[in-house]
């Protein structure tokens, strides 16, 4: 049975879907988008975090590295990445957890041992397991197993994707999910690219196809100001999910927020927030008025 590389398992999660939730986040993903909350989901491979205000300079992770990839400097502790092998033995050695690792490998039934022991938080809630990222569908043979053990255990299921994957992965996916939280983000294919990395083709084909087999969607927008904000955006998008054959899918609106600068720091990368503002009140009801023109249910928050 193979393994994927999970880099969070959050417990009692209450914005990722109905109830009390468990939330497996996967590691890696197809998108950059610039405002991301989890820098840390974006790499498919195992990675080392390190806090500079946590680091008391023992220099124990400089001693233990078998690949001699640290080192002291006015910063703090540098790692090298092209010898850092990603092991987890400088993070084993630091006495003050200044240096972890993001990212570890799980089979399905290792995380099925997780997921079994909510079930009675799930039962009183009316919650159960959301699959997030990350891109899920990037570990398409796992989660699948994982989607078909839990339905067997009659276990909620949620999919929180950016909907960029193989249709025929999504597909097999949606016969096995009572939810889907879909990000849309921007309807210009070239503004789309600057701001995530790649075009948005693939996703609204994506959605549209699981539309048209009735599958239950909550469309979830990132409200970034200065990127996606704009009554030509909203209204492009709000027409588009109007448009969608099926039930129609619910919009949530989670405004932008500048949180994720120490995430950034810790992967020893710089957080670009220039050009992305969070909506003000007056901004948010504006961009639930135009949506909700559409004839849509709206409301702000997961
Ligand atoms: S993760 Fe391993 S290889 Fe990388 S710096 Fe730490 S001990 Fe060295
Ligand atoms: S072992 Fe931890 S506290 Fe000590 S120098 Fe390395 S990162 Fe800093």
């Amino acid at each position: 049975m193979g393994q994927s590389l999970i880099f969070d398992v959050k417990r009692y999660a209450i914005n990722d879907g109905p109830g009390i939730r468990l939330t497996i986040f996967f590691k890696g993903c197809p998108l950059r988008c610039r405002w991301c909350h989890n820098p840390e989901s974006i790499s498919s491979r195992a990675q080392k975090l390190y806090s500079l205000v946590r680091c008391i300079g023992c220099g124990a992770c400089i001693d233990a590295c078998p690949q001699q990839a640290c080192r002291l400097n006015s910063d703090g502790i540098a790692t090298d990445d092209a010898s850092c092998q990603s092991c987890g033995i400088c993070a084993a050695a630091c006495p003050s957890r200044a240096t972890e690792i993001s990212g570890q490998l799980y089979s399905q039934r290792e995380l099925l041992r997780i997921i079994e022991k909510e079930i009675p938080f799930f039962d009183q809630s009316g919650g159960g397991v959301t699959f997030s990222g990350g891109e899920p569908l990037l570990h398409t043979p796992l989660l699948l197993d994982l989607l078909a053990a839990c339905g067997e255990r009659q276990i909620h299921r949620v999919v929180d994707t950016s909907g960029y994957g193989r249709p025929e992965d999504l597909l097999a996916v949606a016969e096995q999910t009572e939810l889907f939280l879909f990000d849309l983000k921007l309807m210009d294919a070239v503004r789309h690219k600057k701001f995530t990395g790649v075009e948005n083709r693939t996703i609204l084909e994506n959605l549209h196809s699981l539309a048209a087999i009735g599958a239950q969607i909550e469309i979830r927008v990132p409200l970034i100001g200065g990127v996606n904000d704009d009554r030509q955006n909203l209204q492009q998008l709000a027409r588009f999910v109007a448009q969608l054959p099926g039930r129609q899918p619910k919009v949530s609106l989670l405004p932008f927020h500048d949180v994720a600068e120490n995430k950034f720091l810790k992967l020893g990368q710089r957080y670009d927030t220039a050009a992305m503002l969070t909506p003000n009140d007056e901004q948010l009801q504006l961009a639930v008025a135009i949506i909700s023109a559409q004839g849509l249910d709206v409301s702000v928050g997961g």
